[in-house]
């Protein structure tokens, strides 16, 4: 019923360990009345929020995800994507109260962990209308929607290891065969998924894209997410890690072991010499690497147990992160030979904020 659906803004958020997802529904079909009824203040949100990409130091609406002219619960609008550290959710909070939004009512969505460590603020400094939502039921909420609403949403790699082509191919996404939905945040948790409601989380590990770029400031004294992917670009991981050939001089031809495969992770590095050679690139790329081949084997044992045939990767570590995703892509075509795929998705990071604001619609 249209009278049971909550008045404009739709915000939801979504407030990880490490990044707070925004999603907000810009409607486009505001009728005189409401517009009358929305005000100045909420006015000036909306022209501020739509007209800038940036907000501040540390907040970008991540534009190339922008889905125009979307329906929900009847209403036409914009969806827009924004993010920002959740490490400056007071800044957030400030900024709120510079535009006003304190002295206005209204229901706001929120999940992740952030939406019980920061309820009482949210109520008390914004008086906001705080609905707290799971953030695994709304991931798949969220992927349900965005996956039939965008027909390029799910992708795949049909030759992951060319990287002289995109090969990025639309996959025709049925929620209804069973899947595994890897979501790698800063950490990271495994759903066998079989329909909208009918989930298990199978298990997570806290390994997870927290732990790549922690190990990697470390290692690298870079600074950020973007300086340590462009990093991982530039480097080559074989002089970080010890490789089949680097022990048996070839492959381990008995248990099928090509000499190219990682045998261990930074197995060079107990070597004065080898940590001489190695640049501070090659370490990021073998942090990197690191990571993956754990998420790789992890998910290929449960798509095993779970007998499924596609795996569907989400989270924010896969942002601007091509190279992740052909190296999961090979991983996961090479150990199955074939018979497991990997998925991806371009709204990676933001399915549980989506999911959360479906529920303005509920
Ligand atoms: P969470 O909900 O736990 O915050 P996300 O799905 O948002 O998880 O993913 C967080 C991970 O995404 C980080 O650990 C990091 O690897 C990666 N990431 C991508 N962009 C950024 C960024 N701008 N700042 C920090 N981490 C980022």
């Amino acid at each position: 019923e249209e009278n049971t659906i909550p008045a404009f803004p739709w915000f939801a958020m979504d407030i990880g360990g490490t990044l707070v997802k925004l999603v907000y529904f810009e409607p486009l079909d505001l009728n005189p009345e409401e517009v009358e009824l929305e005000g100045e203040i909420l006015m000036n949100i909306r022209h501020y929020l739509t007209s800038n990409r940036a907000y501040g130091e540390d907040g970008f609406r991540d534009h190339a995800l922008e889905l125009n002219n979307v329906r929900l619960g009847g209403r036409r609008g914009n969806l827009h994507f924004i993010r920002f550290p959740t490490s400056k959710m007071s800044n957030f909070i400030d900024l709120c109260i510079s535009k006003h939004l304190h002295t206005l009512t209204f229901k706001v969505f929120a999940t992740g962990g952030g939406a019980y460590k920061f309820e009482h603020d949210a109520v008390e400094r914004l008086k906001l209308s705080w609905c707290k939502c799971d953030e695994l039921e709304t991931l798949i909420k969220g992927l349900s929607y965005l996956s039939k609403l965008n027909p390029n949403e799910c992708f795949y790699y049909e030759e992951p290891e060319n990287n002289e082509n995109s090969n990025k191919i639309p996959f025709k996404f049925n929620i209804r065969n069973p899947f595994l939905l890897v979501n790698i945040g800063s950490g990271i948790s495994i759903l066998h998924v079989e329909s909208e409601t009918s989930y298990r989380r199978i298990t997570g590990t806290s390994i997870g894209g927290a732990t790549f770029l922690g190990l990697c400031c470390l290692l690298t004294g870079c600074s950020g997410y973007e300086e340590a992917i462009k990093l991982a670009s530039e480097g080559d991981s074989t002089t970080v890690d010890k490789l089949v050939k680097d022990i048996y001089g070839g492959d381990y031809e008995r248990f099928g072991l090509p000499g190219h495969i990682v045998a261990c992770s930074f197995g060079h590095m107990n070597l004065p010499e080898k940590r001489e050679q190695a640049s501070k690139a090659d370490l990021a790329r073998a942090t990197l690497v690191t990571v993956l081949n754990n998420i790789g084997s992890i998910s290929m044992m449960c798509a095993r147990t779970e007998n499924v045939d596609r795996i569907l990767f989400s989270g924010s570590f896969l942002r601007i992160n091509d190279l992740s995703m052909r190296i999961l892509a090979y991983a996961m075509d090479y150990w199955s030979e074939g018979k497991i795929k990997a998925i991806f998705l371009e709204h990676e990071g933001y399915f549980s904020a989506v999911g959360c604001l479906g529920e303005y619609i509920m």
